[in-house]
């Protein structure tokens, strides 16, 4: 596995395979790898001559009050489990490389930042959007795979290579499970034995309003009552969102009609903050 650490290089590397007609699979990541980051790369693997993945801690995605310097990372572990599932290139930039000074330019995708996440974290998904499209330009990938487990996330992006023509396939995969069903995340390592038993109150709860769905029940406030009912039933889960809103516009549903929804929850299991969706649709 080829490691490359600067944009230039970079996108000399894909100019030249994109000229050998080979077709680039991109996993972009922060790094800290489980294995619902390896699925990705995985699925890329299938669809692609070359798989790239980069691991960049992006600071224009955290807010002042985040996590960015405690942020897990571990950069030898995941060059192993990386070479392991036969990735043909990390890239490994530096912050300097991404944002060297006087660093000005920023994407939007409006609207859809204006719900779930994007309430409490102001500015978060601009972070996104802008970092994507750097990295987009770099790596220069006929597909990039991305997680359901970040459904905001998805949507925006899928948006953004609509709305500005971005000739790439935006590929989305299915949330990666612990035993138990907490959805992978970097950000699962903070939990202790106590916080991690608590945070798989977050898929009882998915898996109720998944029954209730399937039982016929579509009045969303009486679904979300019953996660909320979930979510309470021990205490140390401090809920931020429960909403079933539109799959693809976010905006929050009363009733599910003829419509995909999104059941998207967020909740703060001590000092860590996790995130879980499920697509509420019609079999
Ligand atoms: P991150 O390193 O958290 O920025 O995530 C990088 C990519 O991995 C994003 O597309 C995430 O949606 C995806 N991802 C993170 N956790 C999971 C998971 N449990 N299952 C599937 N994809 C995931």
């Amino acid at each position: 596995m080829k490691i490359i650490e600067t944009a230039k290089e970079m996108q000399m590397t894909a100019e030249r395979l994109r000229l050998e007609g080979k077709t680039i699979g991109f996993v972009p990541t922060m790094g800290y790898l489980h294995e619902g980051h390896l699925a990705l790369v995985k699925k890329a693997r299938e669809l692609c001559d070359i798989v790239v993945v980069s691991i960049f801690v992006n600071p224009t995605q955290f807010g002042p009050n985040e996590d960015i310097d405690k942020y897990p990372r571990d950069f030898e572990r995941d060059k192993r489990l990386l070479d392991q599932e036969k990735t043909d290139i990390t890239f490994f930039p530096d912050k300097k490389e991404m944002y060297p000074d006087q660093y000005f330019t920023y994407v939007q995708v409006r609207e859809l930042e204006d719900h779930l996440c994007g309430l409490s974290r102001k500015g978060h998904f601009v972070g996104v959007t802008t970092i994507v499209t750097k990295l987009f330009n770099i790596v220069k990938p006929h597909y990039a795979v991305f997680g359901q487990k970040d459904y905001q996330q998805l949507i925006i992006i899928q948006r953004m290579v609509r709305d500005l023509n971005m000739d790439i396939e935006i590929v989305s995969f299915p949330t990666v499970r612990e035993d138990g069903g907490l959805a992978m995340s970097s950000r699962n390592t903070y939990l202790s034995p106590e916080e991690r038993e608590k945070g798989l109150l977050i898929y009882a709860s998915i898996k109720r309003v998944e029954e209730l769905f399937k039982g016929g029940e579509r009045n969303t406030n009486s679904l979300r009552k019953e996660a909320e009912k979930i979510l309470s039933s021990r205490d140390g889960i401090d809920i931020e969102y429960i909403n079933i809103s539109d799959a693809e516009t976010l905006k929050e549903l009363d009733y599910i009609q003829d419509k995909k929804a999104v059941l998207a929850i967020a909740c703060r299991i001590g000092k860590t903050r996790l995130i879980d969706n499920t697509i509420l649709t019609e079999a």
